[in-house]
Formats: structure tokens, sequence, C-alpha cells
């Protein structure tokens, strides 16, 4: 079963943090449902002297799957695989071979 975590984003920073993890989808959206876990819509003193310190704030569930790692890069001429991202998209012997002209 695909677990969530809430995450607490702040609109006018990049800081945000995770503040539950392991939670079905149907507990992150009742979270993120609760008034309480927005700076618009809550009313507790907590959440309340959140917004005053730190500005608006919310709370969003995301996925705890781990992302995706990225496609394998591989050489565009030989097939070869790529540790790096390069502007080419070739391999090194490749690149030399081209840059030779052959
Ligand atoms: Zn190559």
């Amino acid at each position: 079963m695909e677990l969530y975590r809430i995450r607490r984003l702040y609109r006018d920073s990049d800081a945000s943090r995770v503040i539950r993890s392991g939670l079905t989808l149907e507990q992150a959206q009742a979270h993120c449902q609760n008034p309480e876990t927005s700076s618009s819509t809550a009313t507790g003193s907590v959440e309340r002297a959140r917004t005053r310190t730190r500005g608006p704030w919310f709370d969003s569930y995301e996925s705890m799957r781990p992302r995706k790692v990225r496609p394998e890069l591989r050489c565009l001429k030989c097939g070869a695989l790529l540790e790096d991202e390069n502007p080419l998209g070739l391999c090194e012997s490749c690149t030399a071979t081209r840059e030779r002209g052959e």
C-alpha cells in the first residue's frame, strides 16, 4: 500500500518540513482537509501564532514512494551508458571520434 507524508510549506520561505509520515491516502487527505492545517482557515492559538511568526503556511501531502531514478542516459551513437548528462548526448569515445571529424 502506498503511504503518504504531510509536509508543511510556507509561502514566504523555501523551508518546509515533514510533520507526519506513514499515513494512508485517506489519513493524509483528512489531515489536509482539517481547517487547522492552513493559515487561511486555522483558528487555534498555536496555528495563529505560527502564522504570526512564519507568515502564511499550509500542509500538503505527498507520496513516500521513492522518487523515480532518472532514466539511464545512453550515448546517442553507440548506446554506451553515460555517467553524466552531457550536451552532446555522446559517450567519450564518440565525442572524440566526432571531434576528429570521422
Ligand atoms: Zn558512444
